[in-house]
């Protein structure tokens, strides 16, 4: 994508499109500390790769002046420090302090299974190995953590990271981050170890990956050449299941039938009281394997990290990295997301359309905000849905706090 026209693109985008009043209300988190927001790391990647860290905002108004004037092709955002970054980084004392917990999933870590697109390409089949990803750690998040606060986003060509807003998420330490990643971390990329299928979470992970295994098993072909057959039946650590089927693959050609003959197998031979320890959850092992999210855990741990904006363009593809609802993730389409130019685009046709009606030059329409009259509205209309959850658990907070003050 990065053409000519991208620095101009990105100057109307900054100046008309990008959503600064609601992204400054978000890490502001209600002005309950203003340094929330004051002592808050960005980074930016200009033109040319030139990289500047430790960027850092007093207010809404300098962060809106300071983005359209660097015009960055990626903001990165980083963590809550104890002083202004801008002006504090080299002194000894200067630390984190706090930042929102990030999950990072990216879809080459899918590159070993997936069998429709590699490298930088996705499309609508290898996507579901992201449904099923948003699936099972909202679930997780939401019930076993019990945080609400979760902001989904389209990394702009194969990913998705999710920010974990609450309080308590926000000022988890390092090992903390660490402790929470390696619950959710079951399988690294590529690693194929055996886990407690016992264990509530992965029950109710494996539950999940059954309700979309199906379609998945269709559209991968997980079981069509002898390599992929030989790497699956290296989940069956007994010679005598194994032959059994792998008599059953030779009779079908499908992945799917291939995959009902395995299991109804292991089925008959635990009906049968022939599984043991090793086996008897074969079936589980396979499962995860192919569709258990697969984790960049160091993006999770470290405080210091940086991940990329919400809203950024990405330089590649031109595509905004949209906030998305994960209520409706079957939905979403990473090749339909809006790229910078067909928002370009949309304002251009708007604005001459309302050249077009200059003897209504008083209407309301004339002082639209510019995102709502692009295909944009939908993905901010996402984020403030977002930010009106965040809002109430701050009045929340306030009820509370003033509640306090009554009892003394
Ligand atoms: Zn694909």
């Amino acid at each position: 994508m990065v053409d000519d026209q991208f620095p101009d693109y990105l100057n109307v985008y900054y100046k008309r499109l990008f959503p600064y009043a609601q992204f400054h209300k978000w890490l502001s988190y209600g002005n309950v500390n203003p340094e929330n927001f004051t002592n808050r790391e960005f980074s930016f990647t200009l033109h040319e790769d030139i990289y500047i860290r430790f960027q850092s905002f007093n207010s809404l108004q300098e962060f809106e002046t300071e983005i359209q004037n660097r015009c960055p092709f990626k903001i990165d955002i980083g963590a809550v420090f104890n002083m202004s970054p801008k002006v504090c980084r080299n002194y000894p004392q200067f630390h984190a302090m706090e930042k929102e917990l990030v999950i990072d999933i990216d879809m080459t870590d899918y590159d070993s299974i997936r069998t429709c697109c590699s490298g930088a390409d996705v499309c609508q089949k290898c996507w579901r190995f992201m449904v099923i990803a948003v699936k099972i750690l909202e679930r997780s998040l939401r019930d076993d953590f019990g945080w609400s606060h979760l902001l989904w986003v389209f990394s702009g060509r194969r990913g998705i990271h999710c920010w974990i807003c609450d309080e308590s998420a926000r000022k988890l330490s390092p090992s903390e981050r660490g402790a929470v990643i390696d619950y959710l971390a079951v399988l690294t990329a590529g690693d194929n170890k055996r886990c407690n299928v016992n264990h509530p979470f992965i029950k109710n992970s494996i539950s999940i990956i059954k309700e979309e295994f199906e379609n998945l098993i269709v559209e991968q072909k997980f079981l069509e050449t002898p390599e992929q057959c030989s790497k699956i039946l290296s989940f069956i650590a007994d010679e005598k299941l194994k032959e059994q089927i792998n008599l059953q693959f030779s009779k079908y050609q499908n992945s799917l039938q291939r995959w009902e003959a395995l299991s109804l197998v292991v089925q008959n031979n635990h009906k049968r009281g022939l599984l043991n320890f090793k086996t008897k959850s074969c079936v589980e092992d396979i499962l995860l394997y192919l569709a258990y999210p697969r984790l960049d855990v160091n993006v999770t741990k470290g405080l210091n990290h940086l991940l990329k904006s919400p809203f950024c363009i990405h330089p590649k593809t031109g595509k905004v990295c949209v906030p998305i609802n994960p209520k409706v993730i079957d939905k979403f389409n990473p090749n339909t997301v809006p790229t910078i130019s067909m928002l370009i685009d949309e304002i251009t046709e708007y604005d001459k359309k309302q050249k077009e009606i200059v003897s209504d030059a008083n209407t309301s329409s004339n002082r639209l905000k510019d995102y709502k009259k692009t295909s944009m509205l939908k993905s901010v209309s996402i984020f403030e849905e977002f930010l009106r959850n965040l809002e109430n658990s701050w009045k929340g907070d306030r009820i509370k706090n003033s509640d306090l003050k009554m009892e003394f």
